[in-house]
C-alpha cells in the first residue's frame, strides 16, 4: 500500500502502527521510520507507566486515563 509517511511524509510503502495510548488511532510509516517510531512510541508507554505508578500522581489521573494505565499493564 503507497501513502506518505507519517515521518518522513515519503510517498512510498508503508505498515501501519497503532497509538500506545489510543488503539484507535493508526498512523502509518515506512520501513525505514518504523522500527524508530516503535521505539519511541514503547518509550512513552514505560514513561507513561513508570510515572502513574505512584498511587498520589495516579489518583490525579482523569478515568479514561486510569482505564488505559490498567490496559496497558495487562498487556
Ligand atoms: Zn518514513
Amino acid at each position: 500500500m503507497d501513502k506518505n509517511c507519517n515521518y518522513c511524509i515519503k510517498k512510498t510503502e508503508v505498515y501501519p502502527l497503532a497509538s500506545w495510548n489510543n488503539k484507535e488511532v493508526i498512523r502509518y510509516y515506512c520501513i525505514n521510520c518504523l522500527p524508530m517510531v516503535k521505539k519511541v512510541e514503547e518509550k512513552e508507554r514505560q514513561q507513561f507507566i513508570m510515572y502513574y505508578s505512584d498511587p498520589t500522581r495516579y489518583s490525579w489521573l482523569p478515568e479514561k486515563s486510569k482505564e488505559l494505565y490498567k490496559e496497558i499493564l495487562d498487556q
